[in-house]
C-alpha cells in the first residue's frame, strides 16, 4: 500500500486527484487534506466508486507546521504533494523533514507578506547579486538541499507544465537531439476562450503577481530585467493560430540556467490578448494589485486578495472555455557538427479536459505533470536523496507517462524560430 497525502483542494489539485484516481495501481491510496475541508469531501464523493484508489480527507493548516507533522504521522504518507500555494512551500518541506517522507510541488516558493523585514532584506540583497526582481525563486528551496540529503529523502520541486514539463522537454532534447543546446524559448501559448471580460485560469493572486512583474531572460551568464511587458513577439501555434506574446520572468529559466551552463540564452514567452492587458494594466494602476495590507472600514484587507474574491473562481471555468492550449520549447545548437534546431510541444483542448476531468486545459496542463511528478518518486524512477528540479533527472520515463495520461507531445525538427 503506498500512501499519498495531498495537500490542497483547487483547481490544480482537483485534476491530480482525478488522475491519481485513474492510476489505482500506482495510488492506491491517497488523503486530500486543504484549508476547507468541505472542498476535499465533496471530490471524495465524487471520485469514490469510480476508482479502485482508497480516499480519505482531512481539515489541516498547511501554514503550521506542527498541524502538518500531526497530519502526516496519523497517516503516514510515502510523500505529500503540495498543491496548495507557492506560500506554504517551506511549511510543508519542514514538515516533511520532520517526519520524513518525500515532498513534490509544482511552484517555487513565494512570500505571502512581501512587507515582512525579515524577508525583504533577503529579496533586495538576492535582486542585486541575481539581478532579477520576482517576487519568486529557487534560493530558499535550493536551501534545503543539504537536509533532504542527509535525511535521504526526494524533494522534487515545479512539476507542473511551465515549470516542470517544459524543463524535460529540455532534458529529453539534451539527450535525444543535441551535443550542445546554445538556445531554448519557452512558448506557453492559451488560445482559450471563457467568455468573461476578465479572469485568470489559476489562482488570480499567483497569476497576477507574476505576470504584472519586470520580465527577464538569462543571456551569456547573467540576468536582463525589463519592464513588465515590454518585449513582444508574434507567433503562429500549432493548432491555435496566430497570437501575440510577451517575455516574461518564470522560474524554470532559473533552474535550467544552473543546470544546463552550457545555454547562451533562455527566455520565456506567454500570450496574452489586448482586452487581458488593459484590465490587468487598470486594476494595477488603482491599486487593486498592491500585496501590502491596507486598512478599510476599520478591517485591514490586501488589495489583491480582495480582487481575487471578485473574480471568477478559475476552477469554475472549465465548462465556459473553448479552444487549445500550446506550450512547448523551442531548441536551437549543435548536433554533429552541424546547427540543429527542434521544437516539442503539447496541444491540449479545453473542453477535452472539461469532458474528462471537469476542468479546464490550464489546470489540467499542470494537474497531470503533479501526479506523474508524484508516480516518479512513489514508483522510484526519480528517487535520490537531495532538492531537484524536473531537468534533473532521465526524461525518458516522464516523457513516456504524458504520452499515456493525457499530454502528448509532438516533435518539430524544423520549427519557425523566435527573433
Ligand atoms: P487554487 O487557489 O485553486 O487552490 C489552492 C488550494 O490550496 C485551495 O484548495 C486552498 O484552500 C488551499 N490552500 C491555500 N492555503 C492553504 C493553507 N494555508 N492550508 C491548507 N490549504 C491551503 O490554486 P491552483 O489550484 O490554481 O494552484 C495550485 C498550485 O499550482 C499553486 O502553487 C500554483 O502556483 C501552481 N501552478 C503551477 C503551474 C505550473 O505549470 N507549474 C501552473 C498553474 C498553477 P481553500 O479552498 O480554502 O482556498
Amino acid at each position: 500500500m503506498t500512501k499519498l497525502l495531498i495537500i490542497g483542494c483547487g483547481g490544480v489539485a482537483s485534476v491530480a486527484i482525478h488522475k491519481c484516481c485513474q492510476n489505482s495501481e500506482v495510488f492506491d491510496d491517497i488523503m486530500i487534506a486543504s484549508r476547507t475541508v468541505s472542498k476535499c469531501d465533496a471530490l471524495k464523493a465524487k471520485l469514490e466508486g469510480t476508482t479502485k484508489t482508497k480516499i480519505s480527507t482531512a481539515k489541516v493548516d498547511a501554514d503550521n507546521v506542527d498541524d502538518l507533522v500531526n497530519l502526516i504521522n496519523e497517516y503516514k504518507p510515502e510523500a505529500v504533494l503540495n498543491l496548495a500555494l507557492p506560500y506554504q512551500d517551506l511549511t510543508i518541506m519542514d514538515a516533511c523533514l520532520k517526519t520524513k517522507v518525500h515532498y513534490i510541488d509544482t511552484a517555487n516558493y513565494e512570500a505571502e507578506d512581501t512587507t515582512d523585514p525579515e524577508w525583504r532584506a533577503i529579496y533586495e540583497k538576492r535582486c542585486k547579486e541575481l539581478g532579477f526582481t520576482a517576487y519568486f525563486d529557487y534560493s530558499w528551496q535550493w536551501a534545503y538541499q543539504d537536509r533532504f540529503k542527509e535525511a535521504g529523502l526526494t524533494a522534487l520541486l515545479g512539476t507542473g507544465f511551465d515549470p516542470g514539463v517544459t524543463s524535460v522537454f529540455a532534458a529529453y532534447a539534451k539527450k535525444h537531439y543535441f551535443d550542445e543546446i546554445h538556445t531554448i524559448d519557452i512558448l506557453d501559448c492559451n488560445g482559450g476562450d471563457h467568455g468573461y471580460p476578465f479572469a485568470t485560469n489559476f489562482n488570480p493572486e499567483i497569476n497576477l503577481r507574476e505576470v504584472s512583474a519586470p520580465g527577464s531572460y538569462f543571456e551569456n551568464g547573467k540576468w536582463v530585467e525589463i519592464p513588465a511587458m515590454s518585449i513582444k513577439r508574434e507567433y503562429n501555434f500549432e493548432g491555435v493560430g496566430m497570437k501575440d506574446m510577451y517575455l516574461l520572468h518564470h522560474e524554470e529559466i532559473e533552474a535550467l540556467a544552473k543546470n544546463m551552463p552550457e545555454v547562451k540564452r533562455i527566455r520565456f514567452f506567454m500570450t496574452f490578448g489586448q482586452s487581458y492587458l488593459t484590465h490587468m494594466k487598470c486594476l494595477e494602476n488603482v491599486g487593486l494589485l498592491r500585496t501590502d495590507a491596507i486598512e478599510f472600514n476599520g478591517q485591514e484587507i490586501v488589495p489583491i486578495q480582495f480582487l481575487k474574491a471578485l473574480l471568477p473562481d478559475p476552477a469554475s471555468l472549465g465548462p465556459r472555455t473553448v479552444g487549445k492550449t500550446n506550450i512547448g520549447c523551442i531548441f536551437t545548437g549543435i548536433k554533429d557538427g552541424k546547427e540543429k534546431t527542434l521544437y516539442i510541444y503539447n496541444i491540449c483542448d479545453h473542453q477535452e479536459c472539461y469532458k474528462e476531468v471537469e476542468s479546464q486545459a490550464i489546470s489540467y496542463t499542470t494537474g497531470v505533470p503533479a501526479m506523474i511528478g508524484a508516480m516518479m518518486v512513489l514508483r522510484g524512477d526519480w528517487k535520490k536523496p537531495g532538492v531537484f528540479t524536473t531537468d534533473e533527472f532521465d526524461p525518458d520515463s516522464y516523457m513516456e507517462a504524458l504520452n499515456k495520461w493525457g499530454l502528448p507531445w509532438v516533435v518539430d525538427e524544423n520549427p519557425v524560430l523566435v527573433e
